[in-house]
């Protein structure tokens, strides 16, 4: 089985179309949450997204954006574009929103959590090693995929207890590029396939992650996308500037 992993969309319909066209091939779609909020397209987003994944899990610009969450705690960007989308959404759209599951959400086989912040809180940002460490220890499942920080990679906890932190490596800071992660006998994973529509690791290109459940691998996935689209569209729509200039630098 091999699973397309997507996390933090973020109503950016350009990047989503070039993670789909360029994504090698795969059996299922798991979406980790934040479809919505930031980018100009939700509506497109959704309606691309929500019969193409078999598993959702709702990230707190889903919440903020659908109602289930008070945005004000969110900072003065994220709530413009959370009343923006508000208003943008159609009724249809809104009410599946308001219905993505909370994490976390096992997948088939068990095997593998799907999660937005963490086991532990579906806010929760896993940054560091010892937040890695503490899901890992708190959950069964030797992989768990997240999402919320929009950095691409993850964690690990070898079978003797030593931990470390995965960064993709890339040839080419602009090409379409992937990194492949053998999985080790023994060892917990907790890994990022990186934000598709927001990305924060200052690498502009959407990312993606997939998971080769027979081959026992995870190939992280780099694809350039009409960043200027993304960009025209936010700034047709009135949402602050910074929301489109921070996607060409990928922070
Ligand atoms: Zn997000």
């Amino acid at each position: 089985m091999r699973a397309l992993i997507l996390s933090d969309i973020h109503s950016n319909i350009d990047a989503l179309e070039a993670v789909l066209a360029a994504a090698p091939v795969h059996d299922v779609v798991w979406n980790l949450g934040d479809v919505v909020g930031y980018g100009a397209a939700p509506n497109a987003v959704i309606d691309c997204v929500r019969d193409l994944a078999v598993v959702h899990v709702r990230g707190n610009h889903d919440r903020g954006c659908s109602g289930l969450l008070h945005a004000e705690e969110f900072n003065p960007m994220a709530l413009a574009a959370v009343r923006w989308t508000q208003k943008e959404l159609s009724s249809e759209n809104m009410q599946w929103l308001r219905k993505v599951p909370r994490g976390p959400v096992h997948t088939t086989g068990k095997a593998t959590l799907c999660v937005h912040g963490s086991p532990l809180h579906e806010d929760q940002y896993v940054q560091a090693q010892p937040e890695a460490r503490a899901a890992i220890a708190a959950t069964k499942e030797p992989l768990i995929f997240f999402g919320h920080t929009h950095v691409q990679g993850g964690f690990a906890v070898n079978p003797d207890g030593d931990g470390f932190t995965l960064t993709p490596r890339y040839a080419s800071p602009n090409a379409i590029d992937f990194y492949e992660l053998k999985l080790r006998q023994g060892a917990r994973y907790m890994l990022n396939p990186g934000s598709v529509g927001q990305p924060r690791d200052r690498d502009w290109r959407a990312a993606f992650a997939l998971y080769d459940s027979v081959a026992q691998s995870v190939i992280f996935g780099r694809v350039p996308y009409m960043v200027q689209a993304a960009q025209i569209r936010i700034l047709r729509a009135g949402l602050p500037e910074s929301l489109a200039t921070r996607l060409r630098i990928g922070r």
